[in-house]
């Protein structure tokens, strides 16, 4: 029996502001087992406080310890490889309120920046895609914090980090270094040190085959497939991927306990 559980959010446990069915029900008894819970998201948007708050709102009681977004994987990322790095963040304001408060010092100075971080920024404008074009250009690291194309909404999509990816490669000819966000193992490393457990110990449910399954598997990890998201059993079945459990929703999840 898995000791340790970690669920991707949209999708797989809420969809938008909308609880999934056995959500609830099914963290709560995990936990009431002692077993150990953690949230992931790839969107560099909002704070692990933000997560909390919006899981604890909607009913399932979450601390910011128990999310790992591709924001706080960059900060515990950055803090291993390049601890006090100056840094250029091409993302939205709570981002960079982040970084700020994990030590990095934050420059807009081309000569001084060591490293450009490329997020979805839904702020991106030419002044910041010039700063990160000279600094990447004189040398600096570039990283990014999730590769996800689109970013589902409600009633469509947007552009996500991919985009702005792209936009640094097309005009700097290199190619970014280190995409810390699923499929990443850095995401992988990240959670587990939080639940202080080991892959073989955890299964991950998600909704996305390509990256919440491959991104288990790879490291060793049982994998969950629901198909209350983005994937569906045509997917599924086109994917060379073979997730250990598919269920139609969380709820689910109750024939494992
Ligand atoms: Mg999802």
């Amino acid at each position: 029996m898995y000791q340790g559980f970690i669920f991707d959010l949209d999708g797989t446990v809420y969809l938008g502001e909308r609880l999934l069915p056995g959500a609830e029900r099914v963290i709560r008894r995990l936990r009431e087992g002692g077993k150990k819970v953690v949230f992931l998201s790839n969107k560099p948007l909002y704070t692990r406080e933000d997560y909390a708050a919006k899981l604890t709102r909607l009913g399932v009681p979450t601390t910011p310890e128990e999310v790992v977004n591709s924001t706080f994987v960059l900060i515990r990322y950055l803090g291993k490889v390049a601890p006090g790095a100056k840094v250029f963040v091409m993302g939205e304001l709570p981002f960079v309120a982040e970084m700020v408060r994990a030590g990095f010092r934050l420059t807009e100075n081309p000569e001084e920046i060591e490293i450009v971080v490329a997020a979805f920024d839904r702020t991106f404008d030419y002044r910041k895609y010039n700063i990160a074009f000279q600094a990447i250009k004189r040398g600096a690291r570039f990283i990014a914090t999730n590769p996800d194309r689109t970013c589902p909404v409600e009633g469509g999509e947007l552009p996500d980090c991919a985009g702005i990816i792209a936009a640094l490669e097309a005009v700097t000819l290199r190619k970014v270094e280190v995409v810390v966000g699923k499929p990443s193992p850095i995401t992988v490393a990240v959670a587990l040190e939080v639940m202080g457990l080991q892959a073989a110990d955890c299964l991950l449910v998600g909704d996305r085959i390509e990256t919440d399954i491959r991104m288990a598997l790879e490291a060793g990890m049982k994998a969950a497939l629901v198909l209350s998201g983005v994937t569906d059993r045509k997917t599924l079945e086109a994917s060379t991927l073979r997730p250990d459990h598919v269920f139609d929703g969380i709820a689910d999840l109750e024939g494992l306990l």
